[in-house]
């Protein structure tokens, strides 16, 4: 039997060959633990770190002394955002700025501060999935600790103006820091441009290996952070633990390969979004698009078809087609979507949205064969669903009589 087409790639992205190539060495043959400076083996694998640090800095414009190994992007947002707080709140700022529709692991740990005693606040998004500029101006001031914005939304795809907001902080004296899992090997990043303080990384959102991650720290706040994690001083004392070095090469190499490729791929998923859309409609499918598709990575789309619940959507396809409804973490729990009640959504419009991700190896013919099978099945889901609502008002209709 084969597999469903894979169109989930903001879950996650396979390893690319020419990454895990490059890998394979570490793990067996060069086996060397990086910290064991005296000899040719410790040596060797210190250097293939170097390396991949250069690379994973060069592609968000940092210095390789800027980046520190982590074991993906909710470790980095957790070490950036925690020690960030409290570094501020010694300086008397305790109020943090964020957005409804972050990442929960970005929600989850803000609420963790809540009980500590720092003041979350929620700057308004539109129903397009931006935040408002206006009003995050408004609630960034002296008091302000922190303000974390992701760079493109995991759910919904939509990309957020980091330099505007950066600035803003900047401005004002309070750290900015970006989850940028979303974003790091698909659109241009540059921590200088956009004065971003703190940058959190996954490599298995860019066709690197899943438990590594990186996260960025400018570098006149690195003596002044507090470590998650303590031991043999690694990663300049901000992240102890003997470093992955196959790992720490699969996030380089994916690096360097995503800054060669970046400008084709757009150009690629830009194609396959419109044709996809194109044939949507073509085929009859009644679907609004969730976010704005201006600000958009167009590797990802979010459509509520209507009339038709998602769950049943994706459960009627997936022999098909592999896609997920809502984010990969709020579909085990089952619940409707923070981010598209974020939105200001209705229950119909939440219940109802499906995301679609296509990725460097998507075709297409794969898209249109998706979209094909995707319209099918929405229309016949919400004809059952209408004629099952026609029974309804029948029985009522009978009961009243
Ligand atoms: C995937 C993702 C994370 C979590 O990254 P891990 O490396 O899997 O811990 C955090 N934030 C966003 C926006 C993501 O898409």
């Amino acid at each position: 039997m084969t597999r469903p087409l894979y169109l989930d790639f903001q879950a996650t992205t396979p390893v690319d060959q020419g990454v895990l190539a490059a890998m394979l060495p570490y793990f067996s043959d060069d086996f060397g633990n990086p910290h064991a400076s005296e000899h040719q083996y410790g040596q060797s694998a210190a250097q293939a770190i170097a390396k991949a640090r250069a690379d994973v800095a060069k592609l968000i414009g940092a210095r390789s002394s800027e980046i520190i190994f982590t074991s993906g992007a909710t470790e980095a947002n957790n070490l950036l955002l925690k020690s960030a707080a409290h570094m501020m709140a010694d300086r008397g700022r305790r109020r943090i700025v964020s957005a409804a529709t972050e990442h929960k692991a970005v929600i989850e740990v803000l609420a963790r501060l809540g009980k500590q005693g720092f003041e979350v606040v929620w700057a308004d998004v539109g129903s397009d999935g931006l935040v408002s500029i206006a009003n995050l101006d408004k609630l960034v001031d002296e008091a302000t600790a922190l303000v974390t914005i992701m760079a493109v939304n995991n759910e919904i795809g939509v990309i957020q103006d980091l330099a505007t907001i950066g600035h803003i902080c900047r401005e004002r004296g309070a750290i900015f820091h970006s989850d940028a899992a979303q974003a790091a090997g698909k659109i241009p990043l540059d921590v200088g441009h956009a004065a971003i303080d703190l940058m959190s990384l996954s490599a298995h959102k860019f066709y690197g290996p899943k438990g590594i991650g990186a996260a960025y720290i400018r570098r006149s706040l690195q003596r002044d952070l507090a470590p998650q994690i303590d031991g043999g001083g690694q990663e300049a004392g901000l992240r102890a633990g003997t470093l992955p070095t196959p790992l720490c090469v699969g996030i380089g190499a994916a690096s360097a390969l995503a800054a060669a490729t970046m400008a084709g791929e757009r150009t690629h998923l830009l194609c396959l979004q419109e044709a996809f859309l194109e044939e949507l409609s073509a085929r009859g499918a009644k679907f609004a698009v969730n976010g704005t598709l201006d600000r958009r990575w167009p590797g990802n789309l979010n459509l509520s078809f209507e009339g038709v619940d998602a769950e049943a959507l994706v459960m009627a396809v997936s022999d098909r087609i592999a896609i997920s409804s809502g984010s990969a973490c709020t579909a085990e729990a089952l619940e409707p979507s923070h981010v598209l009640r974020a939105l200001g959504f209705g229950a119909e419009r939440t219940e109802g949205a499906v995301r679609i991700g296509f990725g460097r190896s998507t075709t297409l013919d794969e898209v249109n064969r998706a979209a094909r099978v995707l319209a099918d099945s929405a229309t016949g889901l919400a004809q059952i669903s209408r004629s099952a609502e026609w029974k309804d008002e029948g029985v009522y209709g009978n009961a009243a009589e």
